[in-house]
């Protein structure tokens, strides 16, 4: 698949290490299984939005790519289900338009007008009035992704807007971009702004973006790096990281650190660290965890492909006793005089698998009134998090049916 140096998934890395792009261009690029399910979750919802918005694909062809589809090692039903939940979310915006508006899928867009060589792909794209609505589908149930400021958002919308302006002329007044990440996120995430915001929006981002691309920018690490191909090997964040200053009197408490510690005990500064303080080395620490695990999975990669790294081996990891043959032995048991309800357990589905098997809409109707979320445990999380503070009145009250908190998700 081709890719553009400054992607507009990468945007918000880029736009804030402009050294980043040409960095990680040193890297290879990899895939993991979570791509590569998101890729074939990506062919349902193109394929369903075909046939329920165009006249692209005959009954015959959809019903023998559909069943092509399902027949991928990856597949799972799952995806069946939030592909139509997708359509479903499509179709209500249709119906929110005066007039039968115009839907495309997998439509590709042009931005360089914006970012040098600037391409991408739009999972789709609405017009209809003065709307031009964009839709994101995001299979990925890691981190909630919300539209507003979204960069990889604006730059499809700057895309879009080239590529259908020219037909629509000055029609085309505000811009609608959603994010629809039915996984994890049963309400929508959309922001809508006019087309004189989102054009002054690029003119802000055109000057970074050509830094970015020239190959003189600047390293600044920060959360982005998590998806960075460099993160293990950028100096840049092994320099902020190198916490070791920052981190120097968390030592050991070997008896010569001790006598160490209490030498250099200064008298200006307090013994206890204050609760700004803890704040502060929280943020830090996080970063430290996160770059640490980073550089773990890079040397083991590194060893394994017989590198070496200096003072480390591998070694195999703990395993535990399992059956050769499960069947063979279980019918060794039976065999053995053992009856067979003392050998297997019968065990219900899971919420989550009761869900799979149902379908969210049958699964919601027949046995929604059985749901309950109850709070969960209190958990540490920075300011920026989006969930609200958690309330130990609330705890009290938490387990209501699900109907009753709205919102609530398994
Ligand atoms: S690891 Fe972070 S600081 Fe280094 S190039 Fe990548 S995004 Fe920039």
């Amino acid at each position: 698949m081709e890719h553009a140096l400054l992607s507009a998934s990468s945007a918000s890395r880029w736009l804030t290490c402009t050294a980043s792009p040409r960095f990680e261009a040193q890297f290879p690029e990899t895939t993991s299984e979570y791509a590569e399910e998101g890729r074939l979750a990506h062919s349902f919802c193109e394929l369903k939005v075909l046939k329920k918005f165009t006249t692209s694909i005959k009954p015959s062809a959809y019903k023998t790519r559909l069943s092509k589809l399902k027949k991928e090692p990856l597949y799972t039903d799952e995806m069946d289900q939030t592909s139509d939940l997708y359509v479903e979310h499509l179709t209500e915006k249709a119906m929110g338009y005066d007039s039968t508006p115009l839907v495309n899928a997998e439509v590709r867009v042009d931005f360089s007008e914006y970012v040098p060589d600037g391409f991408g792909t739009c999972d789709c794209i609405m017009i209809g009035g003065d709307l031009l609505d964009i839709t994101d589908y995001k299979h990925g149930k890691g981190v909630p992704v919300s539209a507003e400021g979204n960069p990889q958002m604006r730059l499809y919308a700057l895309g879009a807007l080239k590529k259908y302006e020219p037909f629509y002329g000055g029609m085309i007044k505000r811009v609608r971009m959603t994010i629809d990440q039915p996984r994890i996120q049963s309400e929508l995430s959309s922001e809508t702004i006019t087309v004189d915001e989102l054009k002054a929006w690029g003119e802000t981002i055109k000057p970074i973006a050509q830094m970015a691309f020239s190959g003189f920018g600047e390293f600044k690490p920060g959360d982005h790096c998590r998806f960075c191909r460099g993160k293990a090997q950028c100096r840049a964040r092994a320099d902020v990281n190198t916490a070791l200053e920052d981190f120097k009197d968390c030592l050991l408490p070997t008896a010569k650190n001790i006598e160490q510690a209490q030498q250099n005990a200064g008298t200006d500064a307090p013994a206890m660290l204050t609760n700004d303080e803890i704040g502060e080395l929280l943020v830090r620490g996080q970063h430290l965890v996160q770059w640490y695990n980073d550089l773990e999975e890079y040397a083991l990669n590194a060893l394994l492909n017989g590198e070496e790294i200096a003072g480390w081996k591998v070694v195999a990891g703990r395993s535990n006793r399992t059956f050769s043959d499960q069947e063979a032995a279980l019918a060794a048991v039976i065999a053995a005089g053992y009856d067979e309800s003392l050998v297997y357990e019968r065990k219900p589905k899971t919420l989550t698998g009761l869900e799979e098997l149902m379908g969210k809409k049958d699964f919601a109707e027949k046995i929604g009134q059985f749901v309950v979320k109850p709070l969960g445990k209190p958990t540490l999380a920075p300011m920026s998090d989006k969930r609200e503070p958690y309330s130990t009145a609330a705890a009290d009250f938490s387990g209501a049916a699900q109907g009753e908190q709205p919102g609530a998700s398994s």
